[in-house]
């Protein structure tokens, strides 16, 4: 199980908005949502990973108290940059390698050790930034996603905001990644789509076996639940079922003071907090009952075999 705690001036990127999150909201993911996470996780005898942004941590002492608490509980912190770059990949050997340095001293801080995991934002990686992970000692990346609903959906929408004048902040990755293997793999040398290496592992977001439909938080919130069972089952059957939720998931849109704006262009933000909730425990609930173990990342590279 992952979080990636994303704050919400993340989301003003992709949509566009103008402005920042007013202050309260600026801080309602670590604030509001994490604990609601640290809730959820203990009912169910769960440890994750959160994956952190490195900068969140400058000016949010709270946000940090509480991340630190939950790295003391046993779960994970690992990376997800210093900035949340939506174009990550392009910005070139000195600046991948200044995003992932930043964030890594910010999270050892916080966290009392030194992050192994890395999630890059919008779920694109490079060659490049392996290989800069790999140089650092990380022993797993977890950005793939190789789900051609999510990257049919996505290029939908950045190209109807085009339309409308609206520019995202977010980029559409490369299409390779819709070939990239569904199970855990060693990225091939300049090739990290492919399997084929003996470096660092990466383990790929869960998508269903044929028809690669995405196993993350926000479609097992919004869809049905006879699709949420069904998608969970499917998941189920493999060796890793890496589920990837955001912080976001937890937002209780009204109670967390989440601007009318943000509200409009994100659905899942107008479902209330409960069903949302009801959603999560159910999954966690039935994957328990399947027999699944709940594991953080690290542990789960670890079991996968051994880091490089
Ligand atoms: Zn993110």
């Amino acid at each position: 199980m992952s979080v990636d705690l994303d704050a919400l001036a993340c989301y003003y990127r992709i949509h566009a908005l103008p402005g920042a999150p007013p202050e309260p909201a600026r801080f309602a993911i670590l604030r509001r949502c994490l604990p609601r996470f640290a809730e959820l996780f203990a009912r169910h005898g769960v440890r994750a990973t959160f994956f952190v942004v490195g900068a969140d941590l400058e000016d949010d002492a709270e946000g940090r108290a509480a991340l630190a608490a939950l790295a003391r509980a046993g779960h994970e912190l690992a990376s997800h940059t210093h900035t949340h770059p939506y174009d990550f990949v392009r910005l070139g050997a000195a600046r991948v390698a200044d995003e992932i340095d930043r964030a890594h001293a910010a999270i050892a801080a916080c966290a009392g050790a030194p992050p192994v995991g890395f999630r890059a934002p919008g779920y694109e990686i490079s060659a490049e930034a392996i290989e800069a992970l790999q140089a650092r000692g990380y022993h797993y990346d977890s950005s793939v996603f190789p789900s051609a609903a999510y990257y049919g959906a996505k290029a939908a929408v950045l190209g109807a905001m085009r339309i409308l004048g609206r520019e995202s902040g977010s980029v559409l990755g490369n299409p390779r990644v819709l070939l990239a293997p569904r199970g855990p793999y060693r990225p091939a040398p300049g090739a990290p789509y492919r399997a084929g290496g003996d470096g660092i592992l990466e383990l790929p977001i869960a998508v269903t076996g044929v028809a690669r439909l995405p196993v993350i938080g926000t479609s097992l919130i919004v869809a049905p639940g006879w699709l949420r069972a069904r998608m969970v089952v499917a998941a189920l059957r493999e060796r890793l079922f890496n589920l990837e939720l955001h912080g976001i998931d937890l937002c209780d849109a009204a109670a967390d003071d989440v601007p009318a704006a943000l509200v409009a262009r994100q659905p899942d933000l107008r479902r209330p907090l409960a069903h949302k909730l009801a959603a999560l425990d159910e999954t966690l609930s039935f994957a328990r009952a399947s027999g699944a173990r709940f594991a953080t990342l690290a542990q789960a590279a670890a079991s996968l075999g051994p880091s490089p």
